[in-house]
């Protein structure tokens, strides 16, 4: 079969490879819609994962299943299914424990184009069918539902773990996909304020959309300065990171009250260390919170976010602002997410 993949750092292309087979607790799926991500970019031009060869990209898609193994008894072939960029084991240790993402080992939950080929193929394998596929509704348009994969799961999980009270103040540092769906968590979890950073005229006006108050250009200055200004120097109640370098995490302490949170579901592709303030997180005893998480993956939360969608709490399909017909578009679509031009937020390959 014809795939997209990551050649070695720093290249792509298309190549051949053998179909991937089933297990009895497996699907073949073959995509319906895909979408390139940040992530792919972290992967293949920052070597941030290791070095890959001749593996295939790309882990958001929603797709029709073409073959289940044995004991796979929810899902059968023709069914269209959104497939989470996170597909656990979810037999492990670590999924016992609630944390699915981490099963058999530290963001070993996320397999597609990172311990086994992605889904940017014409066919992909999915691991444990029944719990990690959920079906797409009729009324749901596959290039929406892919906003779901990721960029949905990821936002709000940003938001979650910010543990946000009724009515507090959030900033949400970036505002691509993942920032935007994480203003539109702040606003499902009640925040009262939500200020946005980021400069794109498109996200901002997404941003505005999806719930944010204020917005706060990264390039007009300081931005913990700029953020102290708009709260009368008394700074904010949760912080969620969803863009920006590595002294982002900085930036973020800085700006956070005591009994705060900080949440990051920013992936920091380089490297050794991270810093935070020595004098802003009070010698070490500010009770504010640093927390980071990868997504949430599997069945029940795509499920979750499916309805979501379908009783109108958002709606992701604003996230995409370039469509392209065909697989042979994979290469154009990971160029614009590489480039990030000031029209664009998230491109979608429809597959017809
Ligand atoms: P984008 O590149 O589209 O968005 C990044 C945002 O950060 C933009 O709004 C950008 O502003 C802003 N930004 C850039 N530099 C700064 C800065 N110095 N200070 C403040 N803001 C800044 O990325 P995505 O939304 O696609 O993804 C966001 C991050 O989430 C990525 O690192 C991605 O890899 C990660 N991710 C993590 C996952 C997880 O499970 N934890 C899953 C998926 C993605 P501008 O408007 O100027 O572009
Ligand atoms: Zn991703």
């Amino acid at each position: 079969m014809k795939a997209f993949a990551m050649l070695g750092i720093g290249k792509v292309g298309f190549i051949e490879k053998e179909k991937p087979v089933a297990g009895p607790y497996d699907a073949i799926v073959r995509p319906l819609a895909v979408s390139p991500c940040t992530s792919d970019i972290h992967t293949v031009y920052e070597g941030a994962m290791g070095d890959r060869h001749n593996m295939i990209l790309g882990h958001e898609a929603v797709g029709e299943v073409v073959e289940v193994g044995s004991e796979v008894s929810d899902f059968k072939p023709g069914d269209r299914v959104v497939v989470p960029a996170i597909t656990p084991d979810w037999r492990s240790e670590a999924a016992v424990r609630g944390y699915p993402q981490h099963s058999n080992g530290l963001l070993a939950g996320w397999k597609f184009s990172n311990f086994k080929d992605g889904v940017f193929g014409e066919f992909f394998h999915v691991n444990d069918a029944d719990m990690n596929l959920a079906h797409l509704p009729e009324d749901i348009a596959p290039e929406t539902a892919v906003m779901l994969c990721d960029m949905m799961t990821t936002g709000f999980h940003g938001a979650e773990l910010a543990n946000i009270e009724l009515g507090a103040t959030v900033v949400c540092i970036g505002i691509g996909a993942v920032g935007l769906m994480a203003v539109a968590g702040a606003r499902l979890k009640g925040a009262g304020r939500i200020i946005a950073v980021g400069s794109r005229p498109v996200s901002v006006e997404a941003a505005k959309f999806y719930g944010a108050n204020d917005i706060v250009n990264y390039k007009d200055g300081d931005i913990v300065d700029q953020i102290m200004d708009l709260t009368d120097g008394k700074g904010v109640d949760n912080v969620i990171i969803a863009g920006g370098n590595s002294d982002i995490l900085v930036s973020a302490v800085k700006m956070t009250k005591p009994g705060g949170t900080v949440s990051n579901v920013n992936y920091f592709g380089s490297g050794d260390l991270i810093g935070i303030p020595r004098l802003e997180w009070g010698c070490g005893m500010a009770h504010v919170d640093i927390r980071g998480g990868l997504c949430p993956g599997g069945r029940h939360r795509m499920e979750n976010l499916i309805d979501l969608i379908r009783y109108d709490r958002v709606d992701p399909s604003k996230l995409i602002t370039h469509k392209f017909h065909g697989m042979d578009k994979l290469e154009e679509a990971l160029e614009l997410m590489k480039n990030k031009p000031k029209d664009l937020i998230k491109p979608v390959v429809i597959i017809d």
